[in-house]
């Protein structure tokens, strides 16, 4: 899928707008949420342009999977073993960045239900 030119995430991956990158992969990048909720916040993307996990899961479930291993990797690196991996979809959910993410947040205690 080609980049939207649009679309900030698309713009990161490009390397357009400076971020702390934290891993790589073939298909997913991995950098800092420039607002963290917990003392870690990583955010995971696809290197492609997709709306949200929904979207991502039907067109290349395949870029799914090796999302979920970076968040995975991303959280061994942190040393965060319990974590969340959270992905937004839709606006009323929270979604305020329509290129799908994982918000991969640990380093404290979490509470339930999420706000
Ligand atoms: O799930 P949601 O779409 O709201 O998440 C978007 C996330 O992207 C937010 O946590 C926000 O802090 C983050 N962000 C970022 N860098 C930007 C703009 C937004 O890390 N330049």
């Amino acid at each position: 899928m080609s980049p939207d030119p649009d679309c900030l995430f698309c713009k990161i991956v490009a390397g357009e707008i400076p971020t702390n990158v934290v891993r790589e992969s073939e298909r997913t990048l991995a950098f800092r949420d420039v607002s963290p909720q917990a003392p870690t916040h990583v955010l995971v993307v696809p290197r492609d342009h997709h709306r949200d996990v929904a979207e991502l899961a039907e067109a290349a479930p395949e870029t799914l999977a090796e999302l979920v291993s970076t968040a995975k990797a991303v959280a061994d690196d942190e040393g965060i073993e319990a974590h969340r991996l959270v992905f937004n979809t839709g606006a009323e959910a929270g979604q305020s960045v329509f290129h799908v993410h994982g918000h991969v947040l640990g380093g404290r205690r979490m509470t339930w239900p999420p706000g």
